[in-house]
């Protein structure tokens, strides 16, 4: 029994991937963050940053949490604030998918939508959301905190603590790779750090969408980036304080579509319907069973719901638009009389 939806966060299952394993000789295995209550691997950050907060005398009861958030963040924040007697203000770009939008005003944090633009610009929705969080510090009796994930290393310290001791515990220490894109770079240098304390021969690569700027970063110094995803939550353009001190043993740059078909076969042939940061993972994983061959157990991250993402990855129409191949069965219709 789980005293609140709070404790029914993590130890999440390791779901061995079929067709990965398969075409590679390697056991895959994908940790399954789309089966927590906000449905992502946000959640455990939501949770450990307001635990940070509380522990730091931060949060008063009814308290304001404010946030910028490409949607999961916030809907995991969102959970856990409704579950302890917070408030939640979120700020996303209105170019992220309208079900996590819809997710979060459902759940009852107070949505505010503004234009994407870089993070350079005074406006970008982190930006605008830590001048959000000082002005209602101010106004509101019960105060205000920033959650601010991309520097906040509570969100790092959530993935020491449970991802990666769930991991090696599940393996039994038996897990030779890691491999995740990166966000906030919270679950990349947070399960490698758990993990590579444990034992520092764990292989440990970054899985980088087109259009961010770590793979160049990581293979040749410098933060450039060239094309562009439409994967959600993932593609970061600086060294966020997360990632501070972490360094990968491998980094890939992943096409869309080469991630794209692992995330429709994956429903088809396996049951499983994830979002678009989970293909350019499992591609990541294939890339780093290939560097090590057959024999080895990698594990990667099954970041959220492909239900998340119906009205883009799922819709063919939305593929097309984006120049991306459409799997035949996503436009059949059922041969079925009735
Ligand atoms: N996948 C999705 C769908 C996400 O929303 C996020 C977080 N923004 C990530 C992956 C990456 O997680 P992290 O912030 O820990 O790097």
């Amino acid at each position: 029994m789980k005293n609140s939806v709070v404790d029914a966060i993590g130890n999440t299952p390791l779901i061995r991937l079929k067709r990965a394993s398969e075409e590679t000789g390697c056991e895959i295995l994908g940790k399954a963050e789309f089966m927590n209550p906000g449905q992502s691997v946000k959640d455990r950050a939501g949770l450990f940053i307001i635990r940070d907060a509380e522990k730091r005398g931060l949060l008063r009861p009814g308290g304001v949490i404010v946030e910028g958030t490409a949607g999961n963040t916030g809907i995991g924040l969102t959970v856990v604030a409704k579950a302890l007697g917070y408030r939640t203000v979120i700020v996303i770009p209105e170019t992220q998918s309208q079900e996590k939008k819809d997710a979060l005003r459902v759940l009852g944090a107070e949505l505010i939508e503004v234009p994407a633009v870089p993070y350079k610009n005074p406006n970008n929705y982190v930006k605008v959301s830590g001048r959000l969080a000082e002005q209602i510090a101010k106004s509101d009796p019960n105060g205000a905190i920033w959650a601010n994930q991309f520097d906040n290393v509570a969100n790092r310290e959530g993935h020491v603590k449970t991802t990666a001791a769930e991991i090696w515990e599940q393996t039994g220490g038996k897990v030779d790779g890691f491999v995740s894109a990166v966000g906030t770079g919270g679950t990349l240098a947070g399960v490698a750090e758990g993990l590579r304390h444990k034992n520092r021969d764990v292989k440990v690569a970054l899985a980088d969408p087109m259009g961010a700027a770590l793979f160049s970063y990581y293979t040749d110094g410098e933060l450039k980036s060239e094309g562009t995803s439409i994967t959600e939550g993932i593609g970061q353009g600086r060294i966020t304080a997360n990632l501070d001190g972490f360094a990968p043993d491998f980094s890939y740059q992943i096409p869309d579509d080469e991630a794209l078909p692992i995330v429709f076969d994956l429903v088809q042939e396996e049951g499983l319907c994830l979002g678009g940061s989970t293909g350019i993972n499992i591609a990541g994983a294939i890339r780093l069973a290939r560097e090590l061959g057959p024999g080895h157990r990698i594990v990667t991250v099954l970041c959220d719901c492909g239900t998340r993402y119906q009205s883009k990855l799922f819709n063919p129409s939305f593929l097309r638009e984006k120049g991306l191949p459409v799997p035949g069965w996503m436009e059949r219709s059922p041969e079925i009389d009735v």
